[in-house]
């Protein structure tokens, strides 16, 4: 190792506090500090290739530093970096919206600006709940509180905090959060013996529709992750669960809230999760994707009718009372724009079936493996769910960290990848290659296999 990686090193465990990272361990590890990336891959300081295996935490869409992503950035910031939106306009984020308008669904036709998933959830939450009493403030007094699914994740901040439902990382705060009503999870895996997706479709519908029945008059809205729950470990809802979630909120005036800051901009096959059910949510809120992995940005769309509340007189005091410094950015929104230009000129999104269909192919090797209790896929994104034992679904105990150590495995081996609990994740770059794809999954089933056949010898 060279002195200057050395530096890096010692730098990074001396100065950065990692996020979701037990910094104990991380400091007893080699740090992994990238350099640079090229197309579906990253280089750490000392000139090691890794194919990008998460795609960077599921942003990358079209390949690291692609040539007309970084033009369209250098151009922008040749002309202005940033200048704000509250009262004010500038042309990219007029651009973007347009184009946003036109590719989401039927009828979300306002977008509203902000910097990460998280705060995209936060506006959708505060809009929701704002319309209410905007709408009637007497007949909807009670309309306060929020549905969310059991495992849901949609973001760190507080607000997308009190609609998650991950005790490892939500229970901690509870006391800060306001309170959710949750409905199960559509974990066909864990909910039926032989992974009855009818079944467990059936049984989520009914739990939700007799909470709606019961309680409707005091929900303000349903918050989703369309077809994918991806933090809780790559969570496939069954075919029909969210067009069936959508027909629930319609006939019970509640209005629904669609997450697709990890499953928007073709990740599963779609350019939208939503359109695979002929879904229009009345809140849809995408970040990830949205910028290629270029830069952070977030938008929450909504429909004529939300907007038209907030609409009033000054004194009427109707506002959204929400916007962060750099709401609108124009680099961000350059790039975003740029993105959705080469999604549609490089029919991206037309080269995903086969993709998906070799993907499929790939993992089916997966289930025969003694360790692996269910390979779940949907589109680009999929998880492989390791088990002790396939009969009992007993997941590894903590401390072997069998997880950890497939990422290391493959890491070693020219791939980066990350696990979700029990589960490896697989969310390759979209553009990525057939080759470089079965790349990704001999290391990964390499990784897998002799990872958990040791820990089973020991
Ligand atoms: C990542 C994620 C978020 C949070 O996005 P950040 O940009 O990390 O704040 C919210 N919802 C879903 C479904 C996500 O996957």
């Amino acid at each position: 190792m060279n002195d200057w990686a050395a530096n890096l090193e010692a730098w990074d465990k001396q100065y950065v506090w990692h996020p979701f990272t037990q910094m104990k361990a991380y400091r007893g590890e080699k740090p992994l500090i990238i350099e640079r990336g090229e197309g579906s891959y990253l280089y750490d300081v000392e000139g090691n290739k890794y194919l990008d295996g998460y795609s960077s935490l599921w942003v990358n869409v079209h390949g690291h530093s692609h040539p007309k992503l970084n033009a369209a950035l250098t151009e922008q910031a040749k002309k202005i970096a940033h200048s704000t939106l509250l009262g004010a306009a500038n042309v990219p984020s007029i651009l973007l919206a347009k184009k946003l308008v036109e590719i989401t669904p039927e009828g979300l036709n306002k977008v509203f600006y902000s910097d990460s998933g998280s705060t995209s959830v936060e506006i959708a939450l505060k809009m929701a709940y704002q319309y209410w009493k905007l709408k009637d403030p007497v007949r909807y007094a009670a309309k306060n509180k929020f549905i969310s699914l059991d495992e849901a994740y949609h973001g760190d901040t507080i607000g997308s905090v009190s609609v998650g439902g991950m005790d490892t990382f939500h229970k901690i705060f509870k006391p800060l959060l306001f309170e959710r009503l949750a409905v199960p999870a559509p974990y066909t895996y864990r909910m039926t013996e032989d992974n009855d997706e009818e079944m467990c479709r059936k049984t989520c519908l009914q739990a939700l529709e007799q909470l709606l029945q019961e309680r409707h008059a005091e929900i303000a809205g349903l918050i989703i992750e369309p077809l994918v729950q991806g933090a809780a470990g790559m969570i496939t809802a069954p075919g029909g669960f969210l067009r069936g979630v959508r027909e629930l909120c319609t006939k019970y005036n509640v209005l629904l809230i669609a997450d697709e800051v990890a499953v928007g901009f073709g990740r599963t096959g779609t350019l939208f999760a939503c359109e695979q059910e002929n879904v229009t949510p009345d809140f849809l809120c995408v970040a990830k994707g949205l910028t290629a992995g270029y830069l952070p940005l977030a938008a929450t769309l909504t429909c004529e009718e939300v907007f038209e509340a907030f609409l009033g007189e000054p004194e009427e005091v109707r506002t959204f009372f929400h916007g962060h410094t750099y709401t609108g950015n124009q680099l961000a929104c350059a790039v975003a724009l740029k993105n959705i230009e080469l999604l549609e000129q490089d029919a991206l999104i037309a080269f995903l079936p086969e993709k998906i269909a070799f993907l499929e192919q790939r993992l089916a090797a997966f289930r025969d493996l003694p360790y692996v209790g269910d390979v779940r896929q949907r589109g680009m994104m999929a998880g492989i769910e390791l088990v002790t034992d396939k009969e009992s679904k007993a997941t590894f105990p903590a401390h072997e960290q069998v997880e950890h150590r497939v990422i290391l495995h493959a890491r070693r081996h020219g791939a980066i990848i990350r696990p979700l609990g029990p589960v490896i994740v697989l969310m390759p770059i979209l553009s990525m290659s057939i080759d470089e794809l079965s790349s990704l999954l001999d290391i990964t089933y390499d990784a897998v296999r002799s990872v958990t056949e040791q820990a089973y010898i020991k």
